[in-house]
Order: C-alpha cells, then sequence, then structure tokens
C-alpha cells in the first residue's frame, strides 16, 4: 500500500510503483524519467534536503502536504533511506498515504474547542484566543475588550423547569449573543451559563454599547416555557500596564459580581 520510489546518488529514477504515481497524480512513466535533484517541488518541500540527508547515512522522516495534479491534498509521510545495491549508493522513498488520519486529527483539533451544547467556542479555545490577542496588542498597542456575561438565577430555571429546559436556555442565549456581535468577533461558552466575548480592536466605551446591544437582546427574548431570562455583563479592556490576559478576565469578573450586586439585568 506504499508508496515506493528508487533513485540512484546522481538523482535518477530506476523505481516507481503504481501507488505513488497515484499519490503524485503521474504516471510512472513520467516518475521514471525524472531525476530528483532537478525537480523544483523537491527543493521547495524541503524534501531536496532531506535526500542529501539520507543519501549521507541517516534515514530521514517528513510530513509532507502536497496537492496533485488533480487538485487534491494529501498528506503524506516520507521516509528516505540510504540503499547499498549493485555496489552503488541509491536513495529509497516510501511515501504513506496518511490523509484519513489527519484529516480525523484536524475534526478532533476542532471538536476539542467547541462546546457541544451551544456549538459555541469552548473555554480552552477562549483560553488560546485570549493569548492571541494579548499578544497583539501588546505589539500594536491596540485596545481589545472582553465581555463576561452570566446568566441571572438560572439556578432556579433549573430548579422550576428541569435541567434539559435550562439547556434550550442556553442554546438560546447563546444565539443571542452570536446575533448580537460581528462575524469577527469571538463567542465562547467559558463555563455553566457563563460566556466570554472578545471584541478585537475594541475600547471600553465600543464594547459597552455591544454589551449593552447583547443585554437588550436578551432581555427581550420570548423563551418557550421559560418565557425570559436576563443576564449581567462584566467589561473589561486591555491597557498596556496589564500583566497577562488572566489579569483581564479577572477584572471582567469583579465588574461581573459588582453587577450582580447592583440589581443584575
Ligand atoms: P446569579 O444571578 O447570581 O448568577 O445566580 P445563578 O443561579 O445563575 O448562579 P449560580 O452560579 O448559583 O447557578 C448557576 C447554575 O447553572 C447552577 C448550575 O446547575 C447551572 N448549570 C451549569 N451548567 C449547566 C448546564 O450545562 N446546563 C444546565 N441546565 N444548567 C447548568
Ligand atoms: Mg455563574
Ligand atoms: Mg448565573
Amino acid at each position: 500500500p506504499n508508496g515506493l520510489l528508487l533513485y540512484t546518488e546522481q538523482g535518477h529514477c530506476i523505481l516507481a510503483n503504481e501507488e505513488v504515481a497515484r499519490m503524485v497524480g503521474a504516471s510512472v512513466d513520467l516518475l521514471l524519467k525524472q531525476n530528483f535533484r532537478e525537480l523544483q517541488s523537491w527543493k521547495a518541500s524541503g524534501l531536496l534536503d532531506a535526500a542529501m540527508h539520507a543519501l549521507g547515512g541517516e534515514p530521514v522522516h517528513k510530513l509532507l502536504n502536497f496537492t496533485s495534479t488533480s487538485g487534491k491534498q494529501t498528506d503524506c509521510q516520507v521516509t528516505l533511506m540510504p540503499l547499498e545495491a549493485r555496489g552503488q549508493r541509491m536513495l529509497l522513498v516510501v511515501a504513506k498515504d496518511v490523509s484519513a488520519l489527519m484529516n480525523a486529527n484536524r475534526e478532533l483539533d476542532q471538536l476539542a474547542r467547541r462546546d457541544a451544547l451551544t456549538d459555541l467556542h469552548n473555554r480552552f479555545a477562549a483560553s488560546e484566543r485570549l493569548r492571541d490577542e494579548f499578544v497583539r496588542s501588546q505589539r500594536s498597542n491596540v485596545a481589545f475588550s472582553v465581555l463576561l456575561l452570566d446568566v441571572d438565577h438560572f439556578k432556579r430555571v433549573n430548579d422550576t423547569h428541569g435541567h434539559d429546559v435550562g439547556d434550550q436556555v442556553l442554546q438560546a442565549v447563546a444565539r443571542q449573543i452570536k446575533a448580537s456581535v460581528r462575524a469577527s468577533d469571538f463567542v465562547a461558552r467559558f463555563g455553566g451559563e457563563e460566556f466570554l466575548v472578545i471584541l478585537p480592536d475594541t475600547d471600553a466605551q465600543e464594547a459597552e454599547v455591544v454589551a449593552e446591544k447583547i443585554r437588550r437582546a436578551v432581555d427581550a427574548c420570548e423563551l418557550p416555557v421559560v418565557g425570559h431570562v436576563t443576564l449581567s455583563v462584566g467589561l473589561s479592556e486591555w491597557r498596556s500596564d496589564l500583566p497577562d490576559e488572566g489579569l483581564l478576565v479577572r477584572r471582567a469578573d469583579e465588574a461581573l459580581y459588582a453587577a450582580k450586586g447592583a440589581g443584575r439585568n
């Protein structure tokens, strides 16, 4: 099932199987006419360096992503190794198509960053994005803001109507938040009934407008069974003297608790 190529030290191809031809989308005949030392694709992908290293005596493993001539994206695990045959040094290349595995890994990466209930980003994804935005602002000196939102008296919803209805309320709140912000803003479920919104390139004054828009949208939303819920929002803005993004979130949390204390909604 593996693609196989055999080259002389000078670069001439003396063996190519059907599988490697299928992977790259070329005929065996064409591959047999090629000299790897002259191939632009080998140079650009780092395969040429790997080949030189392998001819020096050490096998090299490489993970390659390439587009075949038919336009198909393929992930290949390639091993290049030296070989003595017919009294000559040769280069053996073994290529294994790992596209299915890599695609599954990419899907898992996505799943690991999604909240299953609301389909928003999850806390893990939020931490990554907070770090990115923090680093970006440190460099550009352009502020970003975060909103921490928590559903008011949510325990009552669960206690009165049950957990399933509670879950539906969280899904509805998630939709309202998402619909109230720009596509470039970032919305995550940060905890049970807590959400985090990251607003890139947004100062506190602008962020307050967004917070109020979300608060109003949730307040105005008619929910089946429950009728109506509200949420409270804490806001904090990046400042150049902040040591890390953790403090930014803690300040939003403090503001959120002040909002709860000041009457919620
Ligand atoms: P406050 O206004 O002070 O925020 O009051 P609260 O009742 O919302 O606060 P509290 O933190 O006491 O309660 C949060 C509740 O959210 C308790 C927990 O059972 C519920 N909860 C957390 N995660 C989920 C979930 O995934 N689904 C459901 N249905 N409920 C959840
Ligand atoms: Mg809470
Ligand atoms: Mg709450």
